[in-house]
């Protein structure tokens, strides 16, 4: 009878390399103790999601505050899936979240000793161990055809049995390897299982970096680890790759926790020893009903960190609002520091939280107003124009007609001890500050300026009239203010709150009404920055010809 060094000779015979061959070829790294060795393995099936740069910036992370290395394997195995330039794409993505590898797949090329970075250019790696553990009786081929497989289901589950190919029902785990030869040299199509030992009674001890020790119950599946199209699956080649490119610890999602009996036995069979693993709570959110859902690439826009890109928020944002997902004591951290240096953070897997964090757009926020309340005018002139000019053509031109101007609208206290933090993103930026810009202020204004409904037509008319002949803007913002407020009381709005609201009907209204109607007059809006230093900034003449325009609908 055949032996399995011949059986395996049969099926791989141009494979003259060795697993020892392997080990010379990609040696134990020359690092530091306790430098960490981490790797972001994405499949390139689509866009970067959220909870995968969560997962990338962990591995990021860990690999840079230990002196270590972090690299980006492309897992391409899965053929059917992949989409044309999405690798490229997820590399340029990691790039603008400065959450970029410094060996490993780079998008356009690659670098670093433990290569190929991309799977399906690993194929006679894997044929090498697969070819091994044929020679040990660790694997078989299998000839089993998807009837085969869909009887043995339809029997298991009229039986109540676990699904799959294990114990009685691995029916080519018992064939010899005359039949084994036979049916390869008759060209029968096969692919290659893992011969699993295991019992799913058993139970054995795993740990994680994240949760600690835990109980699961043994593999006993024999996996497929080599398809008909001479490509392995996930499970093999994950173990194959983390173990020759010297990965310390595998940082990923916790849906592959299931996998891992899987994958604790196929680092045995191999006689390789296993890294250690953390496996990352997923990023939740709450539905409209209250419940707690994972984030969803069908339902959810903030899934795709494209998103964020796409409506202009900072980078650093989303990163500094990630981390205080990874760790509970971030935040406190990053407020000591005032919104900076988050480099010099240290991470720890365990003050990581096990549930699932909620994804808190307005806490994003807030990060994002720090960070651009701290820019200078010209640095947000410089992201504005890079964003702008790629995502959003009418902003881009609005900039360009005047970078002066610009600058000094985003300036509006932004140089003094507390700066203003009124912008998150550049997204909404025209939706802000649109109205300082004569065309755009005039579309706003022929849609209608909506003003409080307790004030006439008339008295708008009065007080906006008196604001054009007697509010001067060649004065400080206390003396503009001041002088706001000689005009209002002239014309029975009063500065006194109290008296205003014990009997309303004997006035206009307060000095706060008179900013309120001014305000909208000038920018449409309720919301704005400081009125003075709006009206400085659209001149008197603009300012004048807003009221005179208002004015005329009014009669
Ligand atoms: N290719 C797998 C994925 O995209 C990677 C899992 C892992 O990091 O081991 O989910």
């Amino acid at each position: 009878m055949l032996t399995n060094k011949e059986l395996a000779q049969l099926i791989f015979p141009d494979i003259k390399e060795t697993v020892e061959d392997l080990e010379k070829r990609y040696p134990l790294r020359n690092l530091k103790e306790n430098a960490e060795v981490t790797r972001f393995a994405p499949s390139p099936t689509g866009f970067l999601h959220t909870g995968s740069l969560f997962t990338a910036l962990i591995c990021h992370k860990v690999a840079t505050q230990t002196g270590g290395v972090f690299y980006v394997r492309l897992e391409d195995t899965d053929t059917k899936r992949g989409i044309e330039g999405s690798g490229e794409q997820l590399l340029k993505q990691l790039k603008i979240f400065d959450v970029y590898p410094s060996e490993g797949y780079m998008g356009d090329h690659e670098e670093g000793n433990y290569g190929p970075y991309v799977q399906s250019k690993r194929a006679d790696i894997y044929r090498v161990v697969i070819k091994h553990l044929l020679e040990e009786g660790k694997a078989y081929p299998c000839f089993c055809t998807p009837e085969d497989l869909e009887n043995i289901r339809n029997q298991q589950e009229k039986d109540k049995l676990t699904p799959g190919y294990y114990g009685e029902f691995a029916k080519c785990r018992y064939l010899d390897n005359d039949e084994r030869a036979r049916r390869i040299k008759n060209g029968e199509p096969f692919v290659i299982r893992f011969k699993s030992s295991g019992n799913h009674l058993n139970k054995i001890m795993v740990n994680d970096l994240v949760r600690g020790e835990f109980e699961i119950a043994q593999n006993d599946q024999d996996i497929v680890i080599y398809k008909s199209d001479g490509l392995p699956t996930y499970h093999f080649a994950h173990a194959c790759d983390d173990h020759f490119m010297r990965t310390t610890t595998v940082i990923r999602g916790e849906e592959w926790i299931p996998s891992l009996p899987i994958h604790v036995e196929l680092f045995e069979a191999l006689g390789w020893k296993a890294p250690r693993y953390a496996h990352l709570p997923v990023i939740m959110k709450l539905d409209e009903q209250g419940h707690k859902r994972k984030l969803s690439k069908r339902l959810d826009s903030e899934a795709a960190v494209s998103y964020f890109i796409e409506d202009g928020y900072p980078a650093s944002a989303l990163i500094m609002y990630l981390m205080t997902i990874a760790n509970s004591n971030f935040e406190e951290w990053i407020f000591q520091n005032k919104f900076e240096h988050m480099e010099e953070f240290t991470f720890s897997f365990n003050k990581m939280s096990l549930d699932g964090a909620l994804f808190d757009m307005g806490k994003l926020n807030f990060f994002a107003r720090e960070i651009l309340g701290k820019k200078t005018k010209e640095e947000i002139l410089d992201l504005a124009k890079k964003y702008s000019k790629e995502y959003k053509e009418d902003l881009y031109a609005l900039i360009s007609s005047n970078e002066e101007y610009f600058m000094n609208i985003m300036n509006i206290e932004r140089e003094k001890e507390n700066p203003r933090k009124d912008y998150e993103k550049f997204g909404n930026l025209i939706e802000l500050i649109g109205f300082f810009y004569p065309n755009i202020y005039d579309q706003i204004a022929s849609n209608g300026l909506v003003f409080n409904e307790k004030f006439k037509a008339s008295t708008i008319k009065e007080i906006l009239l008196a604001l054009k002949e007697g509010l001067s803007l060649e004065q400080d913002e206390q003396s503009w203010f001041n002088n706001m407020k000689e005009i209002g009381s002239a014309h029975n709005f009063t500065g006194d709150r109290k008296a205003y609201k014990a009997n309303p009907e004997q006035f206009n209204g307060t000095i706060g009404d008179v900013a309120e109607i001014l305000r909208i007059t000038l920018t449409g809006r309720k919301n704005s920055p400081n009125l003075y230093y709006v009206m400085l900034l659209l001149g008197k003449n603009e300012c004048d010809r807003r009221i005179d325009q208002l004015i005329s609908k009014l009669n």
